[in-house]
């Protein structure tokens, strides 16, 4: 760990579609070695292996709407007790509602600090960079503006059926409503941080590392 500090880093990126957190939660965990675990790839891989879960998250994510909290709490609480997740771990995409914060809470070990970090970027502009994003059709990695194909596996790129403005607008309509009061509820901590995603990606990198060093040292 490069963070000077004795704990594991467990990292929730909190943050609207569209905020940067998925490239972001990819590139920090990636520097220190530890899992991202995004809820919206792991459904996604579900609709992508025709399961029971997947087949009953497709619809309501292709509606923009929230996959109910049981089976979201399951399945992070599974995703959790998985040995690679001792040394940290980053979340992205969850939690989403409250429900999830809470059950969150009761799933890590008091004794390590959770590091919430919320990526703030304007409405306009995560809807513009929504409905211009584009990932990988056959590996599902998100691709930089202007690329034509996927630069980890060669694969062509496409829309994410949840992109376009309409699918868009409610999602950003949902995050308000359900997800932003998650934002009040970890607010006061004194391991919470935010930080301006309307930025170079680097610059966003570099913020993140500096708000999870200086939440991490306020815990000590
Ligand atoms: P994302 O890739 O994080 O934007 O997630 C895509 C979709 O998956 C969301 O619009 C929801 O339908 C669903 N989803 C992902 N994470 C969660 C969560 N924590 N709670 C409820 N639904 C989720």
């Amino acid at each position: 760990m490069t963070l000077g500090s004795p704990y594991a880093v467990r990292l929730v990126m909190l943050g609207p579609p569209g905020a940067g957190k998925g490239t972001q939660a990819e590139r920090f965990a990636r520097t220190h070695g530890i899992p991202k675990i995004s809820t919206g790839d792991i459904l996604r891989e579900a609709v992508q292996a025709g399961t029971e879960m997947g087949r009953l998250a497709r619809e309501v994510m292709d509606a923009g709407r929230l996959v109910s909290d049981d089976i979201m709490i399951g399945i992070v609480r599974e995703r959790l007790e998985r040995p690679d997740a001792d040394a940290g771990f980053v979340l992205d995409g969850f939690p989403r509602t409250v429900g999830q914060a809470q059950a969150l809470d009761t799933m890590v070990d008091e004794a390590q600090p959770l590091v919430i970090v919320d990526v703030e970027v304007p409405t306009e502009i995560l809807v513009q960079r929504l409905r211009t994003r584009r990932i990988c059709g056959t590996c599902g990695v998100g691709a930089p503006p202007g690329a034509k194909v996927c630069a980890k596996c060669g694969g062509g790129l496409v829309q994410r059926v949840d992109d376009n403005e309409h699918v868009v607008r409610e999602r950003l309509s949902v995050y308000e409503r359900q997800t932003q009061p998650i934002v009040d509820f970890y607010a006061g901590r004194k391991t919470f941080r935010s930080i301006d995603g309307d930025q170079t990606e680097e610059s966003v990198s570099a913020d993140l590392a500096a708000a999870v060093a200086s939440a991490l040292g306020a815990y000590r």
